[in-house]
């Protein structure tokens, strides 16, 4: 731990004193330092290996030790676990936990760091690793544990049975499936990254953005877009979880990087095409546009123009529909405004509006994990 973290702690109390705050650390430290923090300020996340993961084995004890006094201390410990290679014991975490009178603990599988050589599991050994995953979280909850995910996994990593039986026995791990949002960490500079495994990538000083929202839709739309033109598996790209947005394909840290310049991802370009048409005399091709799109291209702009579009045609449910998303989800004002004034325009049917909307294609009916991924085995 930071030698100077009473003052860091200090200095954060001061400037936001409603945070709370979690100090994550790998429990080698002098156990003194325990007495200058007070536990009714900070709570600790221990990261722990197995015993034989640390290079000097006095260190694991140290570990243990600290764990220790923290918690006869009072101050609220979390431990957390890395699967790092695949033949990691499953019963080290759940016990280790259970011993320490935790109620649960956190766990991740380790990724790699964009476009740095990395030892971690590669998501081709996926399929073999998910059963002792399993495992390891059966071990958990025959002791009443609850594990939590740290970082995403692909919604496909465990099977539908597997998920079902997490979705009782581990909700804080069955909700983290799927969908990877920017984790941000701050350096001592004040400098941003999306999180560790692409901290390679863009930074940004914090002080030029207003809020932590302006900074998360930043990286969203400057990193995780340049980041979504594939996913961990080769299959990822037609799988419907992901042009719907349920999973980002794993972490983005395995994804190919390149600048988005296509209308189906990016809400710019998108944008721009339906805009030509609508000017152009063609507002069903724009609305054809918005139609094809993935989830991540119908931003709050095309939803807009997909709404003056439909009007055009006189269809004025769909006209409804696209300028009431837009209410909705734009951070614009003036384009919350003219989505507002089209609205006013338009008198809804009753009848129209209690009607069956048809389900998309392929949604319909008894559908399975596997359907959706297109992916041939595991
Ligand atoms: S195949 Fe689908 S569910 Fe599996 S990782 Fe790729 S996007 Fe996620
Ligand atoms: S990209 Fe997502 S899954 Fe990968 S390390 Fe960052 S937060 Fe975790």
């Amino acid at each position: 731990m930071h030698p100077g973290l009473p003052d860091i702690i200090r200095q954060f109390q001061t400037t936001t004193p409603g945070t709370s705050l979690q100090v994550l650390t790998g429990g080698v430290f002098k156990k003194r330092l325990l007495q200058t923090i007070s536990p009714q300020q900070v709570g600790l996340i221990f990261n722990i290996n197995e015993p034989r993961d640390y290079s000097n084995p006095k260190h694991f004890g140290k570990v243990i030790g600290n764990i220790e006094e923290a918690i006869k201390l009072g101050f609220k410990v979390v431990v957390g676990f890395n699967v790092w290679r695949m033949d990691f014991d499953t019963g080290f975490i759940p016990g280790l936990a259970y011993n320490l009178g935790r109620s649960g603990f956190r766990w991740a599988v380790a990724n790699p760091q964009l476009n740095q050589h990395s030892n971690v599991i590669n998501a081709s050994q996926f399929v073999h690793l998910a059963p002792k995953c399993l495992e390891m979280l059966e071990k958990a909850a025959a002791l009443n544990l609850e594990a939590e995910l740290d970082c995403p996994l692909p919604l496909c990593f465990f099977t539908e049975k597997d998920l079902a039986w997490l979705r009782q026995f581990h909700p804080k791990t069955a909700s983290r499936m799927g969908v990877c949002d920017p984790v941000l960490d701050v350096t001592p500079e004040l400098e941003a990254i999306r999180c560790f495994a692409l901290s390679k990538l863009d930074r940004v000083k914090v002080t030029d953005f207003p809020n932590e929202w302006a900074i998360l839709e930043w990286f969203r739309e400057n990193v995780d877009s340049c980041l979504m033109s594939d996913g961990c598996f080769e299959y990822c790209t037609d799988c419907k979880h992901f042009k719907s947005g349920r999973c980002n394909g794993g972490c983005l840290a395995w994804h190919r990087y390149g600048p988005d310049t296509n209308a189906l991802t990016n809400p710019y370009q998108l944008a721009n095409l339906m805009r030509q048409a609508v000017e152009e005399g063609s507002p069903q091709k724009a609305l054809e546009h918005y139609e094809a799109a993935g989830h991540r291209a119908r931003k709050d702009l095309p939803a807009f123009i997909a709404s003056v579009a439909a009007y055009r045609l006189g269809r004025k449910d769909a006209a409804f529909r696209y300028g009431a998303r837009t209410v909705d989800i734009t951070q614009d004002p003036a384009l919350r405004e003219q989505a507002i004034e089209l609205l006013k325009t338009i008198t809804l049917d009753t009848d129209s509006v209690s009607s069956n909307p048809a389900a998309p294609e392929g949604l319909t009916g008894s559908i399975t994990l596997q359907d959706l991924t297109g992916k041939s085995t595991g």
